[in-house]
Order: structure tokens, then sequence, then C-alpha cells
């Protein structure tokens, strides 16, 4: 992919308030935050996807009066989330000098096309998070609307995915479909930990195993009061707790961070094999119970030795073919047959057999 934003310089970082709540706030959080040098960029969200309705969904236009305003009394660019056209079109009369898609707004591609073809012909980077769902095509998908459109300054943040079990993150992070992104399209990555996070209390560990992984950036919600925020009060922290969060990661050689990266996304490959693998392990045993009740029923023995014998020696052939020694192929089926033998003859010795 040609077209990415390659002049990002990292890392990147990205602070400011979930929302942009007034305009005394988001400028005591910005003039704080101007005081840290790693920060860029002023993030600060103009309308909020809410979950349930009558909840804060931002101060909408108003907002982007207060965002200019602490963009120019602190020199910071400014990003906020932009999901319809009309976003776009008042987020670049206001001067937002980038914009975000959010994870809601990825999943759906009639809206993803709509603000590509209201971007069409513009300069502005666009930083598209990842869907809410753990859908590596939709991310993918997403870009390639905007790079049809010449959109050329593009980035992608992972915010972590929707999960159905119980975990401490708010979204799991599912580290191998961000380096499965950045292995497709050569695009920036930017790890928004504290949508991942969903709390206070992972976000310097997981900064750190971001950055172990390579990543160019971070985006971190900070309010000057997150205590009284309107919107995700639980994982925002002050401009000074900030400060104490990032003297204290440990900023690596990108060399060495791209090699975890692709240990990172090997390891996860062979987490899934193996996980295959215990699958088809307990269907193997599962048919060869059926076997057993099967054999017990016309009273057949459970060891038919022939069988057995050329069943291996296919397996070793099959082994051979395949770049696998005699010796592994002959252990692990041994293993397997032995369980089998063993749960078959389980099989016959229980009573309630009526033949
Ligand atoms: C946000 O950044 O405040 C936000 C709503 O993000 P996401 O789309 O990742 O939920
Ligand atoms: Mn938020």
């Amino acid at each position: 992919m040609a077209n990415t934003y390659t002049q990002l310089s990292t890392p990147f970082i990205i602070v400011g308030p979930c929302s942009v709540e007034s305009e005394a706030q988001i400028l005591a959080t910005a003039q704080a935050l101007a005081q840290i040098p790693q920060v860029k960029m002023l993030r600060g969200g103009i309308w909020k996807p809410r979950t349930r309705p009558d909840a804060f969904e931002g101060r909408g236009e108003q907002g982007l009066v207060w965002l200019r305003e602490a963009k120019q009394a602190t020199g910071l660019p400014t990003i906020t989330e932009v999901a319809t056209p009309e976003h776009v079109e008042l987020a670049l009369k206001y001067e937002v000098d980038a914009l975000w898609i959010g994870a809601r707004t990825v999943v759906n591609p009639f809206s993803v096309q709509q603000l590509a073809d209201a971007l069409r012909g513009t300069d502005v980077p666009v930083f598209i998070k990842n869907p809410v769902a753990p859908d590596l095509q939709l991310w993918i998908g997403a870009f390639e609307r905007f790079q049809k459109v010449g959109v050329t300054k593009l980035a992608a943040i992972h915010r972590g995915f929707s999960y159905y079990k119980e975990s401490p993150y708010r979204n799991a992070p599912m580290w191998e479909i961000p380096i499965e992104l950045t292995q497709r399209l050569n695009v920036p990555i930017i790890t928004d930990i504290s949508h991942i996070c969903g709390n206070r209390e992972l976000l310097q560990a997981t900064a750190q195993k971001a950055l172990d992984l390579a990543t160019d950036g971070l985006m971190i919600e900070c309010h000057i009061n997150p205590a009284e925020a309107l919107t995700d009060a639980k994982q925002q922290i002050t401009p000074e707790e900030l400060k104490t969060m990032l003297s204290n990661l440990t900023f690596r050689s990108k060399q060495s961070g791209i090699v975890e990266r692709d240990l990172a996304g090997l390891r996860s490959e062979i987490d899934d094999i193996d996980a295959e693998l215990l699958q088809l392990l307990a269907r193997r045993m599962e048919v060869s119970a059926q076997i057993g009740e099967y054999k017990k029923q016309n009273n057949v023995t459970v060891v038919q030795m022939d069988r057995w014998k050329k069943i291996l020696a296919d397996h070793v052939a099959t082994g051979a073919d395949l770049g696998l020694s005699e010796e592994m192929i002959t252990e692990i089926f041994e293993a397997i047959h032995q369980e089998s033998i063993e749960r078959q003859s389980r099989i016959m010795e229980t009573d309630g057999d009526t033949h």
C-alpha cells in the first residue's frame, strides 16, 4: 500500500478528553498537555456514539469552537471523530487537523463509503479505528474505501474488540489482529490503550505491551478532572498522571519491536493451530467411542491388529511426504491409538447392552 501516513513522527502520542465538555475543560486540559513534550496531538470527541439514548452525546458545533480555541492557545493540532458527512463538513470548517473513524462506524460499509466520498479530494489525515467486531477484512475494507478516493494520509487505531468471554479489558486487545493488519497494509498503527483497558489500572502495562510490539503511537484519554467526566470517567487520567506514565515507559528501538511483533503474530498462529489440534483429537476420540459402541453391540474385539498396522504404515508414508519424521508420527499415533483402545475397553466393560 503506497499511500499511507508515513510522515507520522513516532511515537505519535495523541491525548485529550473522551469528550469536549466545556470551554474551560478543554482549554485547561490542552494547556496542561502542551507542557508534556511527548504529546503530539490533542483529541476531543464532539459527537459521541453512546450505547443507550439519553446519555451525553457531545457538544456538537459549539464544541468545535472550543476545540479550535484550544488549538490556537496551545499550538497542538487536533483530531476528532466523524461518523457522517455533516460531521466531516463541520470539522473541516472549524479547522480540525485530522479525523478518526470510530469503531462503531467502521462496521458499516455504507457509512464508511459516505465518509470516504465526503473526503474525496482533501488532504486530511484519517485514522481508522478497528471495527468493534474482530473482523480484519472489515478493517482492511475501510482502508481501501479511503484509498480509492485518494486520501493519502491513513493510519490505523487499535482500540480492542468486543468479546463474549469475561476479560479484564473493556475491549479485548487480540494483538494478532492489528499485527496482521500491519503485515497486510503498510500503515502506521496507534494503540488506543484507554478503550482497550476501560480502566486506569491496566493502562501502563498495556501501553508498554503496545510499545514492545512496535506500535507507532498511543491514544490516551486525559481529562483535567476525570471523576467529573461526562463520558468514560473510569478510564481517563489527569495530565499529571499521564506525565508519570509516559516517564515510566520504555521506548525500544523500532527494529527490536518489529521482531517482537512478528514473533507475537507467529505465536498466536501456533496457539490457533494447537486449539485446532485439540478439537480434532477430541473429535477423533468421539468417533472412536462410537466404534467402541458398535463393536460391543456386535461382539467384535477391540483391537484389530492388521488394520492398525496398515493405518500406521500409511500415516508414516504420508508424514514422510510432508517432511515429518517416522519417529514422531509413530509416537503420536501410538499414543492416540492407545487412548482409543482404553476408551473402547471401558465401553466394553460397562453393563447394559441389549444384544
Ligand atoms: C472514543 O475514542 O472516544 C470512542 C468513542 O472510540 P471507539 O470508537 O473506539 O469506541
Ligand atoms: Mn471514550
